[in-house]
């Protein structure tokens, strides 16, 4: 099949190349020009290991192609992919402004039947809002279908998760389209679930608020098991085994970031005020949430008498978690803020970022950024920080705290190199 995918991001470029190593003709495009060349020239404008082998066979097969002509391409296409981004607005709703305008380009370039299949996460009712706009700009209803088909996959893994999805979710109005939507998949063993649009749409926001809780649930019992002196990893693992909670998402830490789960509740939580409905249980998981990065701060100030100018904290990890080059929403840089703002000096590292930070000196390796550090915060949890030599560790800094903001450290290596560690709800063995 012929698929324009607009929007060449972590989504849209993943599912392109996928789509493409499926069988499928694909255009990617993207209004970001200097996105485009660089795809052009071979280049990979985002890390996810994979993507660039994958975009490569695609475009060495005459199957994948990519372009900045969004109008172009939208009007050739007989199936056209939404997979711009849905930021958060200031108001917390999910701005579909991006969305939108993907729509008006569809719908002005409409010269026969077509595809519309949103795979950006959007509000429930934003499938049956697009169906209308199309009739309400004259657009023939047996001319377009709009399908929702939302997306799981999961940054630095994206491509396992592509080709092994949990199911593959399609929300259509008409048999017939749901069946077409489905059948870009063939090829790929998963169950597919068929159900309406608005349903789609609920499940996506239903699934990533359901991770948020568990996180911050667990995250919110980790701070109850240090008043008790328990091991939040051993309660964590007791409660996983369980088959009917799972034993995911149940790791403590300094709290979700990323692209999807900050954004993602605190849409549905105002999509449920335009309702006049309060969400309770999502509100307090985006507080615990947000309160999370404070309690990494307030056990710093505890155990280095306090957080002052003079004082060099290092910190492993930019990106909101391991594998990713992806910032946003990134709890590591939110401590670096709060750091850099009590006047502390910050010297970070991460393998793939290195943003410009008021107060934030990248450092060009992992030991580079340890020199003269009163304390080491790991807050991403790179293989390569889990492995690191501790004695070497230990030499390269001034301090001797080591502060493990994701729970993955082996407590028993950081202290037999002489480093005290701390974690969130991991005692010292009694
Ligand atoms: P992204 O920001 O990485 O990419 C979006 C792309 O869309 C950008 O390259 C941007 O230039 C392009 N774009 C915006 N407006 C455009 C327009 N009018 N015409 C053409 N291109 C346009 O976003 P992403 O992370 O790929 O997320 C896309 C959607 O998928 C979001 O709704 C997100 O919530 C959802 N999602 C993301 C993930 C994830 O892990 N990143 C997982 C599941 C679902």
């Amino acid at each position: 099949m012929d698929i324009c995918v607009v929007g060449a991001g972590y989504v849209g470029l993943t599912t392109s190349a996928v789509l493409a190593k499926l069988g499928h003709t694909v255009w990617c495009c993207d209004r970001d020009d200097i996105k485009i060349s660089s795809l052009l020239n071979g280049h990979i404008p985002i890390f996810e290991p994979g993507l660039e082998e994958l975009v490569q066979q695609g475009t060495k097969n005459n199957r994948l192609f990519f372009s900045s002509d969004v109008p172009l391409y939208v009007e050739k296409c007989p199936v056209i992919m939404v997979a711009v981004g849905t930021p958060s607005a200031p108001d917390g709703t999910a701005d579909l402004v991006y969305v939108k305008s993907v729509l008006l380009t569809v719908a002005n370039g409409m010269q026969e039947p077509k595809t519309v299949i949103i795979k950006s996460t959007v509000p429930p009712g934003t499938g049956d809002w697009a169906q209308d706009f199309f009739l309400r700009r004259g657009v023939p209803k047996e001319w377009v279908e709009v399908v929702s088909n939302p997306e799981f996959l999961r940054e630095g893994t994206a491509i396992h998760d592509s080709f092994h999805p949990d199911r593959i979710l399609v929300g259509a109005s008409s048999v017939q389209a749901g069946t077409l939507v489905a059948s870009l998949y063939d090829g790929i063993s998963a169950p597919v679930l068929h159900t309406g649009r608005t349903e789609a749409e609920m499940i996506k926001y239903g699934s990533n608020s359901f991770l948020a809780v568990k996180l911050s649930f667990i995250n919110e019992l980790a701070r109850l098991c240090e008043a008790f002196r328990a091991d939040i990893t051993e309660v964590a693992k007791g409660i996983g085994m369980d088959e009917r909670i799972g034993a995911r998402f149940l790791q403590a830490g300094i709290g979700y970031g990323g692209s999807c789960l900050p954004k993602d509740v605190s849409a549905l939580i105002a999509t449920a005020a335009g309702k006049g409905m309060g969400l309770k249980l999502l509100e307090a998981a985006a507080y615990v949430n947000e309160t999370q990065v404070q309690v990494y701060v307030t056990k710093l100030t505890r155990e280095l008498g306090a957080l002052k100018p003079g004082m060099t904290i290092a910190v492993w990890g930019a990106a909101f978690k391991e594998n990713t080059d992806d910032l946003r929403y990134s709890k590591a840089l939110v401590l670096m803020e709060e750091l850099a703002a009590k006047g502390c000096g910050v010297t970070a590292y991460d393998p793939l970022s290195s943003p410009d930070m008021d107060g934030v000196q990248w450092a060009a390796s992992q030991l580079e950024a340890l020199a003269g550090a009163d304390a080491l915060v790991v807050a991403t949890g790179w293989k390569q920080f889990v492995d690191a030599d501790w004695q070497v560790v230990k030499a390269a800094m001034k301090g001797k705290l080591v502060v493990d903001a994701r729970n993955v450290l082996d407590r028993a290596a950081v202290e037999e190199a002489g480093l005290h560690y701390i974690g969130l709800g991991r005692p010292r063995k009694r």
